[in-house]
């Protein structure tokens, strides 16, 4: 699979509560197979404003994937393959601050990897590269989100925040919330990481729409959660989400004017001209413009 055959522009991954993306016209489902292995669930291609929005639910639309057994490399192969170029990432949340609260969006600016043995690379075998990762979101997609976020009537939004990818899938201990609180980080999630590197190593621009579910474990003082709170406050996320995705679809096309796309081109650090013919289709996709 080594030719796009399809052009969608912008790609949404959905998250906890996220399935589908009502409203997408001339719709066409893309069940892939990568190098990579299967991505989450087939990916539904349609026309959101004019514009060519592919979709996939994260964690399938059963929701059969824990966070760690989500076939992340597949979900960004796929919607390299499929001509993605702008990548919005949608996530539920736990909120490590006070002024996070549950039912608010947060854009995050930075992130922190606390994943243990998940594949976050292409280039493992055959072909290594390093890539800056310093700014580990796209600078210039977080604006154009942070505007479309910002826009959706009745809903707080917050412009950073640092999110703290943890490996779950069980939630944190008070000790561990306590003690990320204590690292500076703002919101926390299991998804965010493998995604975002994976992104940049495909030469994607990644923005992060993170919905605030509750306030993690570390107010005491909170009341108890129930179920029906829960599904609530996800239900507004959901539709607050939606709604920003809206928002940045109909906004006037941006050039990318950001570094996003020739990421890898200062990265490789192979000999690439002894790479296997088999290791060459494989990443083909991914790093041929910059392979002899
Ligand atoms: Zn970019």
């Amino acid at each position: 699979m080594a030719t796009n055959s399809v052009e969608a522009e912008i790609g949404i991954i959905g998250g906890s509560g996220l399935y589908d993306f009502p409203g997408l016209g001339n719709v066409s489902e893309f069940r892939l197979s990568t190098p990579f292995g299967n991505p989450s669930d087939a990916v539904v291609v349609g026309d959101l404003d004019g514009r060519r929005v592919a979709f996939l639910a994260r964690h399938g639309r059963h929701h059969q994937h824990s966070p760690a057994a989500i076939p992340a490399a597949a979900n960004i192969y796929a919607m390299k393959y499929l001509g993605v170029r702008e990548l919005v990432s949608v996530s539920a949340v736990g909120s490590m601050r006070d002024h996070l609260r549950p039912g608010e969006l947060v854009v995050p600016d930075q992130l922190v990897d606390f994943t243990k043995g998940r594949t976050s690379t292409f280039f493992d075998r055959g072909l290594v590269a390093h890539l800056p990762f310093a700014e580990p979101f796209c600078p210039r997609l977080r604006r154009q989100v942070l505007t479309a976020v910002s826009t959706v009537p009745g809903v707080a939004s917050h412009g950073s925040g640092t999110y703290l990818c943890i490996e779950g899938p069980q939630f944190s201990t008070r000790a561990e919330s306590d003690l990320n609180r204590a690292l500076g980080m703002d919101i926390v999630g299991m998804t965010a990481a493998p995604e975002a590197k994976l992104a940049r190593e495909a030469g994607l621009c990644l923005a992060t729409i993170a919905l605030v579910t509750d306030y993690d474990c570390w107010r005491q003082d909170e009341a108890p959660v129930t179920a029906t709170m829960v599904a609530e406050v996800m239900r507004r996320n959901v539709a607050a989400a939606q709604q920003a995705i809206r928002n940045l679809t109909a906004a006037p096309r941006e050039e990318r004017t950001c570094d996003c796309q020739d990421a890898l081109s200062q990265a490789i650090m192979s000999n690439a001209a002894s790479m296997s013919d088999c290791d060459r289709d494989r990443l083909d996709l991914l790093a041929g413009p910059y392979l002899p």
